[in-house]
C-alpha cells in the first residue's frame, strides 16, 4: 500500500525512517503527527494511520490550577522527569489568596516568592466578628501576628499573579513537559499509570498526580470513593477601593448565610469573598457598580468609610467534599482533589500547599518508584489528620452559622468567647493555623 496523494510506502515503519516518514507527514500538512517521544522499535503502521506517541516519565501531573503547577515544578526540581497536563492556566481567576508564612517558604524555595511581593499585601491582624442577629452573639475575637513573636500571618495574592508565576516557571522547568491538553482516560496497572491525553498522547509514568480539581477524573479513575455534596451556598468575590485604610486587617464578619470577609490589598483597596446563597449570590453579582458598592459598604457598617467596587465580579458555586483515601492505585491526590470546604479561615491553598510538601517528600524516600503501595500509603498516613481536621474544623463552623439550632449557637458563641478572652489559648490557635502541628500538636505530643 502507498499514499495515495503521493506514492510514499505506507506501513510499519522501521526506526531508520522516522526522518523520511516525518518529513513526508510534514509536507501533507500532518504537523500533529509529529513525534515527542518515540519508544524504538515501535511505529505505528501506515503514515496517514493514527500513530501512537507516546511520552515516558517518573510523575505524570494532572491539571493545572495552583496546586497542579507547584506539584510539577518542585517534583521537577527534586529531579524527577515530569509531564503536566492541563488547559493554559486560567488568568481570569479573579480571586485572591492569603497565603500563610510556611505556604510562603514553599514559594521561595521554588524561587518565586520575591517576584510575588509587589503584587501582595501583608496580613498583620485577622479578626473575627460575629455579625448574625441571634440572641447569642459571641465578641469580636482579634488574632495579632505580634502576640506569637511574628511581624505578619502571611500574604494576600491575586490568583492570576500566582498562577502566571508558578506558569513562567513551569514553562521555563527543563524537567517539566507541558502537553497543554487535558487528560482523556487513564489506564492503571500494578507497575504503571497511563494517562490518555486529548490530543492523542499517551503518558506513562509510575506515578499520577491528582491535581485535576474537584471532580477529579483521576480520582475516579483510581476507585477512590467521596463523600461531597453542595454547602448550599455561593462567593460573591471582588476587589474594592476604599477611604480609610485598613490597617494590614483581614475582617471575616459571620452571618446567618456565611461569612463576609475582607482581606486587605497594596494601598485603600481589600478583596471580598461574600458567601451567601445562591440566589442572593445572583442577585449581587448583577447589581451596578454603584448599587453593589452600596450595599457591600452598608454590610460592613462604614468601617472602611466609602467603598468603591472594582471591575471583574465573579460568583463560585460552594461544596464540601472528602475521599476515603488520599492515594491509591499509583494515583495521589492534591489539593481540591483531596479536599474542598467553604473559603473560612484562609485553608484551603494553604492546605494544597502541604499536600504538595508531603508528596514530594515520599517521593523522594521513594524515589525508585514514588507510585508504589508503600510511597502512597505513606503519603496517605501523611495527609490524613491535617486533611481530616481542617475539613472538619471548616465545615462545622460553617455549618453552626447556617444553623438555627440553640445548643450549636452556644457552642460557637463559647467557643469564641473563650478564645477572645484567653491569651495563652489564643496564641496556640494562632501557632496551629499557622504551622500544623506546632499549636495544639505541640500540647499534646508526648
Ligand atoms: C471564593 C474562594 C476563595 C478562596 N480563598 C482562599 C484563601 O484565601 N486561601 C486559601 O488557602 N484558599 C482559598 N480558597 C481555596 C483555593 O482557591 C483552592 O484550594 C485552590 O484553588 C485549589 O487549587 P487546585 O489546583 O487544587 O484546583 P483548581 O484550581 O480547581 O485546578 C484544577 C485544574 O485541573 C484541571 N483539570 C480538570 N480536569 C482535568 C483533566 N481531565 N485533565 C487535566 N486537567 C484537568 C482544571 O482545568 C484546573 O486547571 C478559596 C476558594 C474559593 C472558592
Amino acid at each position: 500500500m502507498a499514499c495515495q496523494a503521493c506514492g510514499h510506502p505506507a506501513g510499519r515503519v522501521k526506526p531508520g525512517e522516522i526522518v523520511a516518514q516525518l518529513a513526508h507527514d510534514a509536507a501533507m500538512g500532518q504537523f500533529d503527527t509529529l513525534i515527542k517521544v518515540v519508544r524504538p522499535p515501535y511505529m505505528p503502521d501506515g503514515h496517514h494511520a493514527e500513530q501512537i506517541m507516546k511520552i515516558e516519565a517518573d510523575i505524570v501531573v494532572a491539571g493545572t490550577g495552583p496546586v497542579g503547577l507547584m506539584a510539577a515544578l518542585s517534583l521537577g526540581r527534586a529531579g524527577f522527569r515530569v509531564v503536566l497536563a492541563g488547559p493554559p492556566a486560567n488568568l481570569a481567576d479573579r480571586r485572591t489568596t492569603a497565603l500563610m508564612k510556611p505556604s510562603l517558604d514553599f514559594l521561595d524555595e521554588l524561587g518565586l516568592l520575591d517576584a510575588l511581593r509587589g503584587d501582595a499585601a501583608p496580613l498583620k491582624v485577622m479578626r473575627i466578628a460575629d455579625a448574625t442577629q441571634r440572641l447569642l452573639r459571641s465578641p469580636v475575637v482579634t488574632f495579632r501576628a505580634s502576640e506569637i513573636g511574628e511581624d505578619y500571618f502571611g500574604l494576600n495574592i491575586p490568583n492570576r499573579r500566582l498562577l502566571a508565576a508558578l506558569d513562567e516557571a513551569v514553562s521555563a522547568s527543563k524537567a517539566v513537559e507541558r502537553a497543554e491538553t487535558t487528560v482523556s482516560g487513564w489506564n492503571i496497572d500494578d507497575d504503571i499509570i497511563e494517562a490518555g491525553l486529548a490530543d492523542g498522547r499517551t503518558v506513562a509514568a509510575k506515578l499520577a498526580v491528582a491535581a485535576d480539581g474537584r471532580m477529579s477524573p483521576a480520582r475516579e479513575a483510581a476507585g477512590i470513593a467521596v463523600s461531597a455534596g453542595s454547602t448550599g451556598q455561593s462567593a460573591l468575590v471582588l476587589d474594592f477601593a476604599h477611604a480609610r485604610p485598613h490597617n494590614d486587617t483581614s475582617t471575616e464578619f459571620h452571618t446567618e448565610d456565611g461569612p463576609f470577609t475582607l482581606v486587605p490589598l497594596h494601598g485603600q483597596r481589600s478583596s471580598l469573598v461574600w458567601v451567601s446563597r445562591p440566589r442572593r449570590a445572583e442577585e449581587l453579582v448583577r447589581l451596578s457598580d454603584e448599587e453593589l458598592s452600596l450595599v457591600v459598604e452598608e454590610r460592613m457598617q462604614s468601617m472602611l468609610g466609602r467603598v468603591t467596587v472594582e471591575p471583574g465580579r465573579q460568583v463560585f458555586p460552594l461544596s464540601s467534599a472528602l475521599p476515603r483515601r488520599f492515594a491509591a492505585n499509583r494515583v495521589a491526590l492534591v489539593g481540591e482533589a483531596a479536599h474542598i470546604f467553604p473559603p473560612i479561615g484562609a485553608q484551603g491553598l494553604n492546605l494544597g500547599v502541604r499536600d504538595v510538601e508531603s508528596l514530594l517528600e515520599t517521593a523522594m524516600r521513594h524515589s525508585g518508584d514514588p507510585g508504589s503501595p508503600t510511597a502512597l500509603s505513606a503519603n496517605d498516613r501523611n495527609r490524613r489528620p491535617d486533611i481530616l481536621a481542617r475539613s472538619s474544623a471548616v465545615n462545622m463552623l460553617n455549618r453552626s452559622l447556617l444553623s438555627d439550632m440553640l445548643p450549636v449557637q452556644l457552642m460557637r458563641t463559647a467557643g469564641l468567647s473563650l478564645l477572645g478572652a484567653a491569651p495563652p489559648l489564643r496564641a496556640l490557635f494562632m501557632r496551629e493555623g499557622l504551622r500544623t502541628g506546632s499549636g495544639f500538636g505541640s500540647v499534646f505530643r508526648v
